[in-house]
């Protein structure tokens, strides 16, 4: 492996246990499939809401998929934070959500973190103004940032990361034991922040 494909591994690493990380935090689960970064960058979480309440959703929906961008900065530093809501990329995501009612159904959409994000906040919101999603954007940055960098947060992160490294393949169970058994002192640790830095549904 040479030097350049080890660096991206290891932030494929650090941005798939950043998705897995968050979805603890909130007391969500990952499938079945697990957490993977060597054939493919896979994560997807699972959560139990009411049906319908578009406020949950979101909230549970976002946090995980910004977080993976999020944690892997933290890391490594490269590339911008993706706080500010006054970025071209984030004009461009908004704009290619909302351009995808118009295409025809078979039309490929993009995939990605951050289009995911904005198509939940769509859903909650679908009359909010490129300006207003623009600034739930960076309120839900904000306190993602905020949960990431909370030291018991992110020695979560780095030890799910490490085990992602070394296996390459992660499932809820060998997530838990990377973490030492339980999700309880992350669910405690995120709590211990929103209360600091406010609930981004406010
Ligand atoms: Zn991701």
């Amino acid at each position: 492996m040479v030097a350049t494909e080890a660096v991206e591994r290891e932030a494929d690493g650090y941005h798939e246990a950043g998705h897995v990380t968050m979805t603890l935090c909130l007391g969500g689960t990952i499938n079945a499939e697990g957490v993977e970064i060597d054939e493919r960058q896979y994560c997807r979480v699972h959560f139990v809401y009411p049906r319908g309440d578009s406020v949950k959703r979101e909230f549970f929906q976002v946090l995980p998929d910004m977080a993976g961008w999020r944690a892997e900065h933290l890391h490594h530093g490269l590339g911008t934070p993706r706080s500010d809501r006054k970025s071209a990329e984030l004009e461009y995501i908004i704009w290619a959500v909302r351009d995808e009612a118009s295409r025809h159904p078979d039309d490929e959409i993009e995939d990605g973190d951050d289009f995911n994000v904005i198509r939940e906040m769509l859903l909650h919101n679908p009359d909010a103004t490129d300006e207003e999603l623009c600034v739930r954007y960076e309120r839900y940055s904000e306190v993602c940032y905020a949960l990431l960098r909370d030291s018991t947060i992110q020695t979560a992160n780095a030890a799910v990361a490490r085990a992602l490294l070394k296996a390459g393949r992660l499932n809820f169970a060998d997530v838990l034991g990377a973490i030492g058994g339980s999700a309880d002192t992350l669910k405690e640790a995120a709590q211990r922040v929103m209360d600091q830095v406010g609930d981004p549904r406010d």
